[in-house]
């Protein structure tokens, strides 16, 4: 944890700030520990300091990090940031993205005239997109727990279950199976209702004939995982059949393109270029991954106009769909590492069509 905290101070000259004022949550759990809901984090070369009030105190006892200096203010954390500063000239960096206007102005109005707020866009998270061994740890955990979870499930069958019952015994399961909760909102789609990228699962019965969208992670210690999977309740028509396979073809075009110092938006266009090449360019209307960390979506985005380049460490999605509105949609997700030698596959689950009942 310390060597975070000292890789946010190396980055802060170049950010044109001396001390920066860590305010969003997810950001204050990598870089202190801290899991509560009210909580701010300053950090410069001589500032390591956390602030959180009462009702927090004992978990920030236990959660954050020894090397921050832990202080107890009232709820209203920001208003007590003036007085926790050191004395002179300072450039104090505030998270953009995660700081609202009415916090900023309150800013404005509490910091002495010797303070200069600094806008710092991204900072923390870029830290955050390359993971260190016990992150990827958790990760893997996260994936393998859900991919035993879906394996049950799609052992018990899908057909007459409705999408909210499919959905539920999904999350039950992982819970079984050691997650804290499932990482995101899981997607269970039938028929139709698969060509809404993100559906939200209905009281409906999957029937034979349909193509299913599952979309589905768990988070283990704090850390998610993703995946989705489409698979057929009883055999596919043919036109069902080929999609899928376009689909997998893009995926794998995909993944083949992940590698370290890859450029993000020639990895989707490894994937969009299958689809369109087919004729389906425009049911493909995502981007084709992002990564995956302690937040769902994060850094790096494999975006089509995103120019990041992958590095190691960086833990990606790639998950190409096509929707045919009023018809189906297919989509299939991995979810990948990206190391020396390219990439390494977190996922288990086979890609070959499954037919179930
Ligand atoms: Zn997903
Ligand atoms: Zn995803």
């Amino acid at each position: 944890m310390n060597d975070r905290a000292q890789r946010v101070t190396d980055l802060l000259p170049a950010a044109g700030a001396d001390i920066l004022l860590v305010s969003g949550l997810v950001n204050i759990r990598y870089l202190t520990g801290y899991t509560g809901s009210n909580g701010l984090a300053l950090i410069g070369p001589h500032t390591r300091t956390f602030i959180t009030d009462f009702r927090y105190l004992e978990q920030a006892a236990q959660e954050v990090d020894d090397s921050f200096e832990r202080i107890t203010a009232p709820q209203d954390l920001l208003d007590s940031v003036a007085e926790m500063l050191p004395d002179g000239a300072l450039r104090l960096g505030f998270e953009d993205a995660h700081t609202t206007v009415r916090g900023h102005r309150r800013l404005t109005e509490l910091l002495p005239e010797r303070v200069e707020l600094v806008a710092v866009e991204g900072l923390v998270e870029g830290l955050r997109a390359v993971k260190d061994p016990e992150e990827l740890a958790r990760i893997r955990a996260a994936s393998e727990i859900a991919d035993t979870a879906f394996t049950e499930l799609l052992a018990e069958g899908l057909i007459g279950r409705t999408e909210r019952q499919l959905a539920l015994a999904l999350e039950l399961k992982m819970r079984e199976h050691g997650a804290s909760r499932a990482g995101f909102d899981t997607i269970v789609a039938a028929g139709p209702h698969g060509a809404l990228p993100h559906a939200t699962p209905r009281d409906v019965p999957v029937k034979r004939g349909q193509l299913v969208v599952i979309d589905w992670g768990a988070e283990f210690e704090g850390y998610r995982s993703d995946c989705t999977r489409t698979v057929s309740i009883g055999e596919p028509d043919r036109q069902a059949a080929e999609i899928y396979q376009l689909v997998l073809e893009a995926q794998l075009a995909g993944l083949d393109a992940v590698r370290p110092d890859a450029v993000s938006r020639e990895v989707d266009r490894a994937a969009r270029e299958v689809i369109e090449a087919a004729g389906q360019g425009e049911h493909f209307g995502h981007n084709l991954g992002h990564g995956v960390g302690l937040d769902i979506h994060e850094d790096p985005r494999l975006a089509r106009r995103s120019d990041a380049r992958l590095r190691a460490g960086n833990v990606v999605t790639v998950e190409p769909g096509v929707y045919l509105p009023g018809q189906f949609g297919v989509r299939i997700e991995d979810l990948v590492v990206v190391n020396d030698g390219g990439r390494e596959l977190l996922t288990s689950i086979s890609k070959e069509l499954m037919v179930t009942g």
